[in-house]
């Protein structure tokens, strides 16, 4: 057994069946992806697009790709006809940009709204009240090729559990606060290597994991 498949088999206990494990294989090469793979891994998360797109290009065709990280409106167009679910959308813009790229391949783009978190200063994820003001917009009543499933978000980087609890609580409340009015939203993704048991604590359904299974990046 090589090493990727002792660390996802590790981690598959440690998950209930119905948390969703991405493996975020950015920066890894394809062969390394292909070890998760022939261990039956079928998600795999990328935070670039092109990267991903040739990843997709030369891996077996049976993989959901999913884009966990920043999307820029004008590299939507390369991933359009394949990616399964984009993680950190924040914008109607890009909404409307997936609808219209999505539409083009005849296609339903699932997406998840980021939702602002962590204390530290970030630059990208929507205020609560921003999420829910483009929920209830009339504009995204209009976009028929995405589908809004959930909501993803990013705990400060600190070894301080009490702050990051705290942090993934605040999305669980917000997420169940409003599943009730928006039935479509199902996926709550948090979690990475180093908070993923307090993120599946926190309500979790889908955990995304990058060195805890490829080893640490450079
Ligand atoms: C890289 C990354 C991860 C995985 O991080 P690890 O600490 O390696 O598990 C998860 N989510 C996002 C958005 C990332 O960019």
């Amino acid at each position: 057994m090589n090493d990727i498949e002792r660390n996802l088999q590790d981690i598959q206990i440690s998950i209930p069946k119905d948390v969703t494990l991405v493996a975020v294989s950015k920066t890894k090469p394809v062969n390394e992806l292909m070890k998760a793979y022939e261990a039956g891994q079928r998600v795999f998360g990328e935070n670039k697009i092109q990267e991903m797109v040739e990843k997709w290009e030369t891996m077996p065709k049976d993989i959901s790709w999913h884009m966990i990280g920043h999307v820029q409106t004008n590299k939507v167009k390369y991933m359009a006809q394949f990616v399964d679910l984009i993680h950190a959308v924040d914008s109607i813009k890009l909404l409307k940009e997936i609808n219209k790229q999505a539409k083009k391949h005849n296609r339903t783009i699932n997406c998840l709204l980021q939702i602002k978190i962590a204390e530290e200063e970030s630059k990208f994820g929507l205020k609560e009240e921003d999420a829910l003001a483009l929920l209830d917009s009339q504009e995204i009543k209009n976009l028929t090729n995405v589908h809004i499933q959930g909501l993803m978000g990013m705990a400060t980087f600190t070894n301080d559990e009490n702050q990051i609890k705290s942090e993934f609580e605040k999305i669980k409340t917000f997420f169940d606060q409003n599943t009730s009015k928006y039935p479509a939203l199902k996926i709550l993704s948090i979690g990475m290597s180093g908070d993923y048991k307090i993120a599946m604590d926190c309500g979790s359904t889908m955990v995304r994991i990058g060195s805890s299974i490829f080893g640490a990046r450079n």
